[in-house]
C-alpha cells in the first residue's frame, strides 16, 4: 500500500454508511491503509477511484488462481513475513507429481491416491490439491493424452510441467478451460510460453537457477509482455538454498515493494532428495517459509500427514482462535435420556470430545460454551467458562425439553465448578467427568 489513511479517505465517498462494518470511512480508510482490510468491503466507491485505489492497494505478492470452481486454488495475496503480524492469506498448496511414462493403470493409481489424500481434521477438509503431469516421456501425444486422462479422472488442480512449447500447447489444448499452472518459462523458451499463456488464459511458472537477480529480470519481461499471473521457481533444491531463496523472494515483495519478485513461489522437495524423510523435511520449509506450491514425489502417510498438521497450524489466524458455535449437539441419536457433557467452543477441544462420545458408541448430547476459543482449564482461568455462563446456556438452549434426567457431566478439569453450578441450576446434579479426553468412552460406557 502506497498511500496513507488521509490520502485514502479522500476517494472513499465519506458518507460514514456503515457498510464496510467501520463507523467511519476514515476508520476504513486507516484499515485499508495497513492492508488489515480489502477494498471491495467499501461497495460505494465511484469506479474512478477504486481504479486509483485497485493500483495502490494491491498486495505486495500478487493473487493467482488456478484451477475452477470449487476446487480453486488461491496462492499469493501475502502482505505480512510473519504470521504473527496479521495472518498468512493462502496456505500452500499440495502437488503430487505424476509422469506421462507410467502406465495407464499406474498413473490411474497415483490418481487414486490423490483422491484418498482427503480428510477432515478439527473442521477442516484436507487434501493433496493438484497433480502435477511431468513430461517425462518427451512426446506431444503422450502428454495430452494423460493431461486428458487426468483431467477426467479428477477435479484436482492441474500442473502442467513441460519446458518445451510444443508439448505444453499439446497438454493445453486438452485441459485449458481447467486453468492449469503451466511450468514454466525459461531464458530460452519464454516468448513461446508466455504467448501460450496469453492464448489459453493461463497462470506461467517462471524458473531461473541462475540467482534472484535472473528470476526477476525473466518475470519482469514476462509481465511487461502482458502474462500478469506468475508462479517464481529459483532453482533451489536444498534445504539450506530454499530457504535462502524464498526468504529473499518474500521479503523483496513486501518490504522492498519490489515487484518482480511479489509473486508467489513453487518448489520441488523431493527432487534430490534421498528419501521420503528428506523429502517432508524440505517441504516442511517450504510451508513454514512462504512456498505457495509444493510439489511432491510421494503422498504416502508419513510424508502427507505431517505436512497436513504444519500448514494448518502455520495458516490459521493466531488471532482469531479456532472455534465452533455455541449449542447443544446431538453426537448420534441420543434421546430424552442420553448422557449430557459440557466443554467449551475451542475448535481442537470439540472435536477431541466429539471423536471420544463417537468412540464411546453411547449417543449423547454435548453442550458447546462459547469460550472465546479458549480451551477448559484456559477458560476457567479467564473467567469465561464459570458456573452462571453454563446455568444460562442450560436455560438458552432449553437442554430441559430435551432430556429427562438432570445430570450434567462437566471436564474433571473444572471439577471446582460443580457446588456453584448447582446452586444456579436447582434440581440438577453435576457428575465430573474424565480430565482427560481419552477416558470418555470408558466413562461413558459405565454410565450406560
Ligand atoms: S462502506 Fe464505504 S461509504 Fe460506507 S462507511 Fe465504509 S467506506 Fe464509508
Amino acid at each position: 500500500m502506497g498511500l496513507t489513511g488521509i490520502q485514502i479517505f479522500k476517494y472513499l465517498p465519506k458518507t460514514n454508511c456503515g457498510d464496510c462494518k467501520f463507523p467511519t470511512c476514515l476508520a476504513f480508510a486507516m484499515r485499508l491503509a495497513a492492508a488489515q482490510v480489502r477494498l471491495d468491503a467499501c461497495p460505494h466507491i465511484s469506479a474512478e477511484a477504486k481504479k486509483i485505489l485497485t493500483e495502490v492497494s494491491a498486495p505486495p505478492v500478487r493473487l493467482v488462481k488456478l484451477g475452477t470452481g470449487d476446487r480453486t486454488i488461491e496462492i499469493g495475496d501475502e502482505t505480512v513475513l510473519f504470521r504473527h503480524e496479521k495472518k498468512f492469506n493462502h496456505p500452500s498448496g499440495l502437488a503430487l507429481a505424476v509422469a506421462d511414462n507410467l502406465s495407464d493403470q499406474e498413473i490411474e493409481q497415483k490418481v487414486q491416491q490423490v483422491k484418498d489424500s482427503a480428510m477432515e481434521r478439527v473442521g477442516q477438509q484436507l487434501r493433496v490439491d493438484l497433480i502435477c503431469i511431468q513430461d517425462k516421456a518427451k512426446d506431444a501425444g503422450r502428454f495430452a493424452q494423460v493431461t486428458k486422462k487426468i483431467a477426467d479422472l479428477t477435479d484436482s488442480g492441474l500442473i502442467l510441467d513441460s519446458l518445451d512449447p510444443e508439448i505444453m500447447k499439446a497438454g493445453l489444448a486438452e485441459t485449458a478451460s481447467r486453468k492449469p499452472l503451466m511450468y514454466a518459462a525459461t531464458e530460452e523458451n519464454c516468448d513461446q510460453m508466455a504467448a501460450l499463456a496469453k492464448e489459453y488464459k493461463t497462470p506461467l511458472a517462471v524458473y531461473s537457477d541462475k540467482g534472484l537477480e535472473a528470476l526477476s529480470a525473466l518475470a519482469e519481461k514476462l509481465a511487461a509482455s502482458g502474462v500478469e499471473d506468475l508462479v517464481l521457481d529459483s532453482g533451489a533444491r536444498t534445504a539450506g538454498k530454499m530457504l535462502s531463496d524464498l526468504t529473499q523472494i518474500r521479503r523483496a515483495g513486501i518490504k522492498k515493494k519490489f515487484k518482480p519478485l511479489g509473486y508467489p513461489t513453487i518448489v520441488f522437495p523431493g527432487q534430490g532428495a534421498e528419501n521420503s524423510l528428506m523429502e517432508v523435511a524440505r517441504a516442511g520449509i517450504g510451508v513454514m517459509k512462504y512456498a505457495s506450491l509444493i510439489v511432491l514425489n510421494n503422498i504416502n502417510n508419513e510424508v502427507i500427514l505431517p505436512l497436513y498438521t504444519l500448514r494448518q497450524n502455520i495458516y490459521t489466524d493466531p488471532q482469531q482462535p479456532m472455534q465452533v458455535e455455541e449449542k447443544l449437539y446431538k453426537i448420534g441419536e441420543p434421546d430424552e435420556n442420553s448422557p449430557l457433557l459440557i466443554t467449551t467452543n475451542f475448535s481442537l477441544t470439540y472435536f477431541i470430545v466429539l471423536g471420544e462420545i463417537e468412540n464411546s458408541k453411547v449417543p449423547s448430547w454435548l453442550l458447546i460454551a462459547n469460550s472465546e476459543g479458549l480451551s477448559v482449564l484456559t477458560a476457567w482461568a479467564a473467567d469465561k467458562f464459570n458456573a452462571p455462563k453454563i446455568a444460562k446456556l442450560v436455560k438458552n438452549q432449553t437442554v430441559e425439553e430435551k432430556v429427562n434426567h438432570r445430570n450434567l457431566i462437566i471436564p474433571g478439569y473444572v471439577s471446582i465448578l460443580s457446588g456453584e453450578i448447582e446452586e444456579e441450576l436447582p434440581g440438577w446434579k453435576v457428575v465430573v467427568g474424565p480430565r482427560e479426553a481419552a477416558n470418555i468412552p470408558k466413562f461413558l460406557r459405565e454410565l450406560a
